[in-house]
């Protein structure tokens, strides 16, 4: 058996014994064995190194081996690492509580820590369906929510995910049936297309506004909440939509009785410009979901947040207490890395970076719109996306990409980066020259064999 430290990879056991996310045991995708990170790069076991483009989904937006969150956890690993939160607490609960109480709106004021952002999602829609049983209005069971969305797999995550998108025909009648509303379609950020930057931040467009309006008409006296990713749709495509659609739906939940979830599990901690993407629109959320970048990525936690009227509606549910614990609830370890994380979010740094980042992947990706296979391109904060005519093929790009220094992972007929925020000039336009390289290489439309469903943004 080799050692934990060998660097050695035994690819066949990998393919042959170990599930990646979406993918089959029978045709196993190729995969990329790491052996260790520093700062933004990787290095592989070939001993290459590769910038990280996509701070691993969303998580590691300070950079692999931040001296200050690894001291803070091996400090909390020697005193704590886990015990049960049933009957007990412990101060790294409670630092983190307070922070989220403090960096988020004045109406979050409850904090519920589990361990991945799909159960962040699933204790969001639990919450609001409990709320409404205290309240007295049981018929309140389903919840609305925008195609094209994103929330997580597990059962009541997927039954919120776009319904076009292959959650929900596998499962049958175990996902339930939620009420959908077309995607948001007013634009916003910045994109070589647009004509009027006023046009794209402040109107919203009329079949927007029609379908909301409709939709809470129609639907109100059912629907209990309606979710959303705020400003960005991510695994649904990497859109981004205008900031009125939130003050519009903000409205329309309060004068038709609906709960207001939003999903910032990968818009939250600054990304998309504003620390939380919901500023954008200047609202107040009644739930909030946090996960991703809450510890850095340095290990799995996630965060649902609400405000007192709904903590104190599910205290008046039959139930009277909100029927969720988890094992691994406010695991203390992953709590330290949260507060390790935010204290580096609240040293305030990352606007004049997330701004930088998006002023140099505007200057360096937007004459990718000239290239033939190329349909759009767009950023906003620190996410810049080229979208291609056509689905491409994600372990051949993958493998370009490898070959030029960059881990970038392109879905369907997206290359797209959301590099961590300390990322150098030249680190970046190494990612953006990487990108136009790679799209202008694509004359033809790809075919997509990788077996790996189009899933995590
Ligand atoms: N919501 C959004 C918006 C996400 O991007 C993701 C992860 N890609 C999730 C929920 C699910 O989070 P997790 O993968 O940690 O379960």
């Amino acid at each position: 058996m080799p050692s934990v430290t060998d660097p050695a990879i035994d690819y066949a056991f990998d393919r042959q014994h170990i599930w990646h996310p979406y993918t089959s045991m029978t045709q196993p995708i190729a995969t990329q064995g790491v052996v260790s990170g520093q700062g933004c790069q990787l290095t592989l076991d070939d001993g290459r190194n590769v910038i990280d483009g996509t701070s691993s989904w969303w998580a590691c937006v300070h950079g692999y081996g931040h001296p200050e969150i690894i001291t803070a956890m091996q400090q909390q690993l020697h005193q704590l690492s886990h015990v049960m939160f049933g009957g007990i607490t412990h101060k790294p609960a409670i630092d983190l509580s307070k922070a989220l109480v403090n960096m988020t709106c004045p109406a979050l004021t409850k904090v519920f820590l589990a361990d991945s952002g799909s159960i962040a999602v699933e204790v969001a829609l639990k919450m609001a369906l409990q709320y409404w049983q205290g309240r007295n209005k049981p018929a309140k069971q389903k919840i609305m929510t925008v195609k094209r969305g994103y929330h997580g797999d597990t059962f009541a995550a997927m039954s919120v995910c776009d319904p076009d998108g292959g959650m929900h025909t596998m499962f049958g009648d175990n996902v339930t049936k939620q009420v959908f509303i077309p995607a948001p379609q007013t634009p916003f950020g910045f994109s070589p297309l647009q004509t009027s930057a006023e046009d794209a931040n402040n109107t919203l467009d009329k079949a927007d506004l029609d379908a909301l309006i409709h939709a809470f008409a129609t639907h109100h006296q059912q629907v209990a909440a309606i979710i959303i990713e705020p400003i960005m749709q991510g695994a649904g495509g990497m859109r981004f939509y205008s900031p009125a659609y939130l003050t519009k739906l903000r409205q329309l939940c309060d004068d038709y009785d609906v709960l207001l979830i939003l999903d910032e599990i990968a818009t939250g901690f600054g990304r998309t410009g504003k620390l939380f993407a919901y500023e954008h629109a200047n609202i107040q959320p009644d739930l909030l979901c946090l996960g991703k970048a809450l510890t850095g990525g340095y290990i799995s936690l996630a965060a649902t947040m609400c405000s007192d009227e709904v903590a104190k509606g599910i205290s008046d549910s039959p139930a009277g207490v909100f029927m969720h614990g988890p094992t691994f609830m406010a695991n203390p370890l992953a709590c330290t890395a949260a507060t390790a994380s935010l204290q580096l979010i609240n040293q305030q740094l990352w606007p004049t970076q997330i701004a930088s980042i998006e002023t140099q992947m505007i200057a360096e990706l937007a004459e990718a719109i000239a290239f033939e296979q190329v349909k759009d391109v767009r950023v906003l904060g620190g996410v810049g996306v080229i979208e291609m005519h056509h689905t491409v093929n994600t372990a051949e790009l993958q493998q370009a990409f490898i070959a030029q220094g960059v881990w970038i992972r392109p879905f369907s007929n997206l290359i797209y980066i959301m590099p961590p925020y300390i990322i150098s000039t030249d680190e970046l336009t190494q990612l953006t020259t990487a990108m136009k390289q790679v799209a202008a290489s694509i004359t033809a439309p790809q075919i997509h064999s990788d077996a790996e469903f189009i899933s995590h943004g």
